[in-house]
């Protein structure tokens, strides 16, 4: 028997192009790639007219195309699978289920440090001194690049040809001649360190003893040796000479480079590179000791009975409960069982203390898959999982792409937060679901956990799909806090408001500054204030684009929209009537924190949102001021509302609740509640009872009673019965689909053809609208949205979106609406 492809075979590919295209392509396996090709490895291949791609092999087999002539693969650049078979079923699974296409699935998931595109550049690797290693050919092609910072591909294929071309970059990137990345980005370059060993020969006691005698008459070159042995202590450790020592250790110290290299010259030792970690392996593991309290030992006994029959178990645990103990103390057992855990959290709260201290439990054999981080850092990650480094991986939504494929354990935290799902680009994926079909189909334990549980999982629980597990109690003697409504109706007839503050609120301030405790001030809009508007006209300032009016940014003196990033100068005059009597209206957190500079000129205010923390360690750097009590008011976005827990803050303003209940979205309560509790969760931690101020312009709304009883059961109840009445999820999956074009009429039109073959097949009940976008206009494109709403006991889903799917190819296709498109999101959030 002969290997598994014989050569009189031919063999076929059909690869994943990261493309919008709904098939895979199929291609000629060379016949020098036939024994080495597997399924999951990337293959370069040409894709349309001289574009060449880098795409991943998904089938092999021996059919040709019945429609196309096949074109021979390029080349094959991995002879181990990059992506796992298990990544290409879950891929797939996301294109199907969110309905899009694999290769832009592909896209998202793989970093783009692992692709090579026509995009891609050339360039010379700066370290490389092996011109011995090169070929006639190869060393014109150096010549050529010598003159140029970098080439693109297509340039570097002008200068070299067709045939030649992917061989000779593929010899001079095994050369380590030439480095190859993708404009705009990073180039990946794995870090690289110089380190010295003794050479195998001497390795043994005798032979050292020997070595050392014979040095004697070189002093220096002796120090050297025997400043080796102390590191590495050869008759002790003698396996540990195969790691070596740093060379930076000896050039550092106060033996001389010469006598060093005289012992590699002579073969005494010698000089090897390893590749590094870019993060840093310093952070000390402290021995790990997690002493659950009697509270939480309960909880996590609780979640491991509940696994031996479900897959799935929700853990319900009040802010400052100590979910990240048991979940410390969980991810320590399965990783003792030799399999995986991958853990999940919001892009903002993984900047915060729960990584810290993870990191200080489980030291360098934790992976951190962050959105921050550069692409070269992220590559690092994946090729950690794939090479075994990783077990265990924190990280954003996108980690659920990463190649682990023994899973025990997903731990989901925050899972209600929408931040998990994505909205733009497809795939408009969302993690938790996706984190969970991951993990089913890899026979792991799911484990979800929050405060504030989204309606979704709780019904699960109580329907008893999910276990469930609650916890209720805050870790020491920490309270919860007392939580008051604040009539501002009543203020404003007592004239007792300054600004938009409450004189109740700016009494507490003035208190917890004077006893030099901290205040946190929420306010769910950032910017100074939401927009301009003429007193005299009523003219406001929108953007030209999108049909929003544009905020108001103190800081930059600019009017800024928040859809597409559009900023115009502020206007002195209005630009309609010229009147001079332009307001600014409402407020944002920048109007807030000035506001407070003025009212308390002494008092240390920060901001924290989306426009104080675009640079990599912004985040960090405010948490950090106010951490150490450097800050006396922090105000902020809902980016102080996750995963932050510090010692002094005792007072916790809320502004703007009524617009958050009151938001025109099915989903507004769900989320005001969860806003609202995990605000307030900030105040209070430890032994104090923390104080939080909700401002409302109506103290009768039920939802805010709730809040303030902290009665998640109650607002479930209340909620979850408008959700059965009025069909949404739970009870219904919901799809929605906006129709975009620059023609107003023609989006509009489209819209409604659409929507009509939807109504014909589903019925009225299931397809709401089309109504115009909530924003009529986004980027100079006219938007209607339809929502489905689809019982998931009634109809079959997975039809319903194949029928879905043919009559938008059916739109897009028709000559009426030429340039017309459609954009589905499957469980909009
Ligand atoms: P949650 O995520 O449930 O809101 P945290 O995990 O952030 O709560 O815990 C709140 C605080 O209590 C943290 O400072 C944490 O370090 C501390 N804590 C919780 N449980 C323990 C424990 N068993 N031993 C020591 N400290 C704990
Ligand atoms: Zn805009
Ligand atoms: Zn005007």
């Amino acid at each position: 028997m002969e290997g598994l492809f014989s050569v009189e075979t031919t063999y076929f590919a059909d690869v994943i192009l990261p493309v919008p295209i709904p098939r895979m392509f199929t291609y000629r396996v060379p016949r020098n790639f036939v024994d080495e090709i597997k399924i999951g490895a990337r293959v370069i291949v040409e894709f349309g007219k001289n574009r060449v791609v880098t795409a991943v092999v998904g089938r092999i087999h021996e059919t040709p195309p019945a429609k196309y002539q096949a074109k021979y693969i390029l080349e094959l650049l991995d002879t181990e699978p990059l992506i796992t078979k298990q990544q290409l079923w879950l891929f797939d699974w996301i294109a199907d289920y969110y309905m899009c296409c694999v290769g832009e699935v592909m896209n998202v998931a793989v970093p783009s440090g692992l692709k090579v595109t026509s995009q891609s550049r050339i360039q010379l690797n700066p370290d490389f001194d092996h011109p011995e290693l090169l070929e006639e050919n190869e060393i014109e092609f150096l010549e050529i690049l010598k003159n140029h910072a970098s080439l693109t591909y297509d340039d570097a294929l002008k200068f070299v040809g067709e045939t030649n071309i992917n061989t000779m970059i593929k010899s001079l990137i095994g050369k380590h001649a030439i480095i190859m990345y993708e404009e705009v980005k990073e180039k990946y370059k794995p870090k690289i360190a110089k380190k010295i060993r003794l050479k195998r020969v001497y390795e043994g006691s005798e032979e050292v003893a020997n070595l050392i005698d014979s040095l004697t008459k070189n002093v220096k070159q002796q120090t050297v040796v025997l400043e080796y042995l102390r590191q590495v202590p050869m008759h002790q450790l003698r396996e540990r000479n195969q790691f070596g020592v740093d060379k930076s250790f000896f050039t550092q110290g106060e033996t001389s480079d010469s006598s060093l290299n005289k012992l590699i010259e002579k073969g005494i030792l010698e000089q090897f590179e390893i590749v590094v970690s870019r993060f840093g392996d310093d952070m000390p593991t402290e021995p790990v000791k997690i002493e659950l309290t009697e509270a939480q030992q309960q909880a996590s006994n609780e979640i491991l009975s509940n696994f031996q029959e479900k897959d799935i178990v929700l853990l319900h645990g009040i802010t400052g409960s100590g979910k990240t103990e048991i979940y410390i103390d969980l991810i320590l057992q399965v990783l003792e069982g030799g399999s995986q855990v991958l853990f999940l959290l919001p892009e903002i709260a993984l900047t915060t203390q729960i990584v810290v201290r993870m990191k200080r439990v489980f030291g360098d054999k934790m992976g951190v898959y962050h959105s921050k981080f550069s692409d070269n850092e992220r590559v690092e990650v994946w090729k950690g999982v794939l090479e075994g480094r990783y077990q265990f991986v924190v990280g954003v939504r996108s980690a659920v792409f990463l190649p682990m494929d023994n899973l025990g354990l997903v731990i989901i935290d925050e899972e209600h937060e929408s931040s998990y799902k994505q909205y733009d680009p497809a795939p408009r994926y969302h993690a938790r679901d996706v984190g969970i079909m991951l993990g089913l189909k890899q026979g792991a334990k799911i484990l979800l956990g929050s405060a504030t549980p989204s309606l979704e999982s709780y019904y699960q629980a109580s329907t008893g799909k999910y276990g469930l597990v609650t916890l209720n109690q805050r870790y020491g003697n920490a309270q919860l806090p007392d939580i008051q409504l604040i009539d501002l109706k009543a203020e404003r007839k007592a004239k007792t408001m300054k600004n938009d503050f409450s004189g109740t609120l700016c009494q507490h301030i003035e208190q917890n500054l004077a006893i030099g405790e901290q205040t946190i001030i929420f306010q769910n809009r950032r910017g100074y204030s939401p927009y301009l508007n003429c007193q005299e006209c009523n003219w406001i300032g929108e953007c030209e684009q999108c049909a929003v009016s544009l905020t108001y940014h103190l800081d930059s003196k600019e009017l800024r929209c928040h859809y597409c990033g559009h900023k115009e100068e502020i206007p002195r005059a209005c630009p309609a009537c010229g009147s001079g009597k332009i307001r600014t209206v409402g407020f944002g957190t920048e109007k807030l924190e000035d506001d407070l500079r003025i009212m308390y000129p002494a008092a240390r205010v920060q901001r924290m949102d989306l426009d104080t923390t675009r640079t990599k360690n912004a985040y960090q750097t405010i948490l950090g001021e106010f951490e150490q009590g450097n800050t006396d008011i922090l105000v902020g976005t809902q980016m102080i509302s996750k995963g932050l827990d510090f010692d002094r803050v005792s007072l916790v303003g809320i502004f703007d609740a009524d617009r958050m209940i009151h938001f025109p979205d099915f989903r507004a309560a769900e989320r005001a509640f969860q806003m609202l509790t995990q605000v307030s969760g900030r105040a209070g931690r430890r032994e104090k009872k923390g104080l939080v101020l909700i401002q409302t312009n109506n103290t009768q709304q039920s939802l805010l009673h709730k809040v303030v009883a902290n009665d998640y059961m109650g607002y479930y109840n209340d909620e979850i019965k408008e959700r059965e009445g009025y069909f949404y999820p739970p009870f219904t999956r919901v799809i929605s689909i906006t129709v975009k074009h620059e023609e107003q009429d023609k989006a509009e039109k489209a819209a409604h053809w659409l929507a009509n073959k939807l109504l014909e097949k589903l019925g009225k009940a299931r397809v709401l609208g089309p109504e115009k976008g909530m924003v009529e206009r986004v980027r100079n494109k006219f938007l209607f949205d339809i929502l489905l709403k689809l019982e998931k006991d009634k109809i079959n889903i997975k039809s319903a979106k194949v029928f879905l799917q043919e009559q938008i190819d059916a739109v897009m296709t028709q000559r009426e609406f030429r340039g017309v498109y459609v954009v589905v999101d499957v469980d909009a959030v």
